[in-house]
């Protein structure tokens, strides 16, 4: 999630609400966060007998403290930061000053942080599990209940690992399905929980038929993919899970992230697919966003994507002439072979998506989705098409 960080002034408790120029709509108990990004905006909202005052301001370093009347502020926000918030956007705003960007107006990026628990421990994993924050399933009843159910069209539920809220995860996925019944709904999940029948039964009701879910697989076999799980047994639950969920007709994605781990075996996996698990909607190969655990354990994950060009090319085509459908993320467009560049989606979250200077003469720029801005490390063979 994107955030802001400035000076607080009065704020004692974390603050959630819409960012707006006008107060929300459908009644008055939708927190309204107010951007003053000129002098005339704070007399607009600060001026005697205005009928609704904002939950709080967020400003610019100019604003004049005395003018407040009080209105909780974070102020000296930086300018291009204050102009990226979009009307409808949902924040949180911190004691410390720290304005984090729940939800993003408009954007096809926009998720629920379920937990920061999980039963693995990826060896690339860019954000590493730990324990949950003290309110955090208020928090997100509370976004949730804040989402403007004409806009939100898509919306992904993710963690850490979100199945381990256990009937919380139903209880979640059943009041997105009431409160933003216009989203397509992803889970996220690596899919061990769903080795219990009942549970996967439970979750695929609540969802549908609006819920898709994408399970991360690594490899082929066992070994190779618990030991980028950092988990024994993680391949026979998630394949356990996997069917269970083509015995309820769930719709399934597939996701592997490629890694020097992963791509040895990419045209095993493949086969593997193909032969065991023919339902899935989906194989996704990922590129790799190097922070988090990625960053640490570098020298054991790290491959040049354009030095794998060839075999994920191999790899597409073994499950694409077999009609599994493929797409490739997190992948700049010069690093892919041209047959392949097809099946690229613009898929790096916004506020992440970087384009280095490489690509400023790039032809391909608009449909590129470009490389990660958080990770340490890039493709060096970047170059322009
Ligand atoms: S040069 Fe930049 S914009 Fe062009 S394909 Fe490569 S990463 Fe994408």
């Amino acid at each position: 999630m994107s955030s802001l960080t400035g000076q607080p002034l009065g704020i004692a408790a974390p603050i959630l609400g819409i960012v707006g120029r006008r107060a929300p709509g459908r009644g008055q108990g939708r927190t309204w966060v107010y951007p003053v990004r000129s002098p005339a905006d704070l007399a607009r909202v600060t001026r005697p007998r205005v009928r609704r005052r904002p939950a709080a301001l967020l400003a610019g370093p100019e604003v004049d403290s005395c003018a407040l009347n009080g209105i909780p502020t974070v102020t000296g926000l930086p300018a291009e930061g204050l102009a990226a918030l979009h009307d409808g956007d949902i924040v949180q705003i911190e004691p410390s000053g720290r304005v984090i960007v729940f939800y993003e107006k408009g954007s096809p990026h926009n998720c629920i942080f379920a937990t920061n628990r999980c039963n693995c421990l990826c060896v690339m994993c860019p954000q590493p599990p730990g324990p949950d924050p003290e309110g955090l399933w208020e928090q997100n009843l509370r976004l949730i209940d804040l989402m403007d159910p004409e806009e939100v069209t898509c919306l992904a539920i993710t963690g850490g690992e979100p199945t381990l809220l256990g009937e919380r995860l139903v209880e979640l996925i059943r009041l997105c399905r009431q409160k933003v019944p216009r989203a397509h709904l992803t889970l996220l999940t690596n899919a061990r929980q769903f080795k219990n029948f009942e549970f996967a039964k439970a979750v695929v009701q609540a969802g549908y038929p609006a819920l898709l879910l994408e399970v991360p697989l690594f490899a082929d076999n066992d070994t190779e993919h618990d030991r980028v799980m950092g988990a024994g047994g993680a391949f026979w639950d998630t394949i356990q899970g996997l069917h269970n969920l083509a015995l309820l007709s769930q719709p399934v994605g597939l996701r592997t992230v490629l890694s020097a781990l992963t791509v040895p075996r990419l045209p095993q996996y493949a086969e593997f697919v193909y032969r065991n698990l023919p339902f899935v909607m989906q194989v996704a190969f990922m590129g790799m966003e190097t922070t988090g655990l990625a960053e640490q354990n570098l020298d054991r994950v790290w491959i040049d994507p354009y030095d794998y060009r060839e075999t994920l090319a191999a790899a597409v085509r073994r499950l694409t002439r077999r009609m599994v459908p493929v797409s490739i993320y997190n992948h700049p467009l010069c690093v892919l072979t041209p047959d392949t560049r097809q099946l690229a989606r613009n898929s790096i979250t916004t506020w992440k998506q970087s384009y280095p200077p490489v690509c400023e003469p790039c032809s391909k720029r608009s449909e590129c989705g470009g490389v990660f801005g958080t990770g340490v490390k890039i493709s060096a063979h970047l170059q322009p098409l």
